[in-house]
Order: C-alpha cells, then structure tokens, then sequence
C-alpha cells in the first residue's frame, strides 16, 4: 500500500543527519512521496538537497510565521526566486500566519508581509502552497482568496480553527491534510468528518510528538499508515480505496502525474 505524507519537516537536524536510514524505513513502508517543509532559508537550501539525493523528497519553500521577527532580507528575495525557477517539483511551505501562539502583535504585518510575498510567487508560477493558519483562520481564508491560486494548488495543513472558516475554505475547493493528533482524539477531527475524501491528504507534521493512547508518538511518515485507517473506518471505505483516492489527491496537488 502506497502512501504520502504532504508536511513533515525534514530539513531539521533530527531527520536531515539521519536521512538514508529514515528514507531506507519509509520506503519499506510503502512512502511514494513526502514534502519537506521549511520553516527559514538555511532549511530551504537543505530541502533542494534533500530531493537531490530522493526523487521521494519534494522540497517545501517556506518561512514560518513563528520565524518572522523582520522583513526578508533582499538576498533571501533573490535566491528564492532563483530556486524557484530551477527546482521542481516544489511546493510553497510551511508559510501562513499564527495569531496563536505568536502574541506579540507587532509582527502581524510582518507575517503578512512574507506570506504575501509566497502567494504571489505561488501565483505568478503555478506552485502549490501548504498553508499553517493557527489562530488566524479567518485572515488566511481572505489573504488567500485575494490571488487567483487555484484551489488544487492549496493545502491547509493541521486544521483545527473555526467550523464556519472550514466551510469556506472546504467549498472553495482547497485540500486539507489529516493530522497524527486524530489517533488520539482532538478537535481535528472534524475535519476528517465534514470534508470528503476527494479534498484530503495525510501528513505527519514530524518530527512533532504527539500522545497517542497514552504513548508518546514521534511524528514521521511511518504513522501515516494509521491515519489511513482511521480514515478508512470514519468514511467506511476499504483501506485501498483510501489509499488510491489519496495518491491521486496528492499528485494532483504537487503537479505531477
Ligand atoms: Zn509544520
């Protein structure tokens, strides 16, 4: 059984330094392909390495709302740019804004500040974006819906905002990832109900750590196969008609075929 799992943070030192034995195992596992994100530039130049060495590793772009403290540095500017125009497939990640876990408000108009930079190159070249909106569901959902971003090309990651913000965001069209923290229950898991298979992916968030029936879990593609099954068993389908629907998902999501 093939799986994917569209946001995991690879380029960190805890799968990055260890990565020909994590791949070796995930691949055992069934793993066709996995979105490295990045959360600031030096991660973004470890993920174009990473898809150097595994045509399994999509790299993910991104600077992380948590990370932005100042305006991107114009050096930053240009280097992406320049990757963008040289690596594929790619995918826009883990971008967004936190009005969560982020208090201080004087970095808001920062975090826009970046995360409109992304839309645009997301716009302006077709590549998919994969998208963290803790705290500020509402926002993401206009800030977004101000470009013309086709909603294949969007992924909210981790869901667990607003119903009302879900609705819009489920009838636009866009893909949500389905999150490890099911497994152990969490308001996450409405998601999983109110949204249809068709606009679904599967993520790890790894190496996050997440307390599953009172086991702490690291996070990584290995759990994916778990949250198949749930899946399976919320929408009471077979676990290979989850399986063939999430692959296709996928791919229609990063542009490959
Ligand atoms: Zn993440």
């Amino acid at each position: 059984m093939q799986f994917h799992d569209a946001h995991c943070h690879l380029p960190i030192n805890y799968f990055y330094k260890d990565i020909d034995n994590f791949m070796k195992q995930w691949l055992d596992l069934g793993l066709e392909y996995v979105v490295g994100v990045s959360m600031k530039y030096t991660e973004i130049e470890k993920a174009i390495e990473l898809q150097k060495k595994y045509k399994q590793i999509i790299p993910g772009f991104g600077i992380h709302p948590w990370k932005v403290k100042r305006n991107m540095p114009e050096e930053q500017i240009n280097k992406i740019s320049y990757h963008v125009a040289t690596v594929s497939p790619l995918v826009f990640g883990e971008i967004g804004l936190d009005h969560h876990f982020i208090k201080k408000e004087q970095y808001y108009p920062l975090q826009e500040e970046v995360f409109r930079f992304f839309l645009n190159l997301s716009e302006q070249n077709s590549i998919p974006i994969n998208v963290h909106s803790k705290g500020a569901e509402e926002k993401v959902y206009d800030l977004i819906d101000s470009f013309s971003i086709p909603p294949s090309n969007i992924l909210i990651h981790w869901y667990s905002g607003p119903k009302k913000i879900l609705y819009k965001f489920r009838d636009k069209g866009v893909f949500f990832s389905i999150n490890p923290s099911i497994l152990g229950g969490s308001t996450h898991r409405f998601v999983l109900e109110e949204v249809e298979l068709e606009q679904l992916l599967t993520e790890s968030d790894g190496n996050v750590k997440y307390w599953i029936k009172g086991e702490r879990i690291i996070g990584s593609p290995a759990i994916i196969p778990q949250i198949m099954e749930k899946i399976a068993e919320v929408k009471n389908l077979s676990i290979d008609e989850v399986s063939e629907v999430l692959s296709r998902n996928f791919k229609e999501f990063v542009n490959i075929s």
